[in-house]
């Protein structure tokens, strides 16, 4: 038998265990090749660039604007 608890939890200490719960807003930045926000650390998503090199290429059927 694994360890139960002796008490019933209230449900004050539910909503204090739950205030950690909540999630954040996506942080998100702009790119300096494209301006489009994109989140930090990542590949932009519209151009493919990362520090100032293309390393995705975008499949989208409008050309991806940004350095060739
Ligand atoms: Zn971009």
């Amino acid at each position: 038998m694994a360890g139960h608890p002796k008490k019933k939890h209230s449900h004050a200490v539910q909503g204090k265990r739950r205030s950690h719960l909540a999630l954040k807003a996506v942080a998100l930045t702009p790119c300096p090749q494209c301006g489009t926000l994109k989140r930090p650390h990542e590949a932009c998503a519209r151009c493919g660039t990362y520090r100032g090199r293309r390393i995705i290429t975008i499949k989208t059927k409008r050309a991806a604007p940004g350095p060739a």
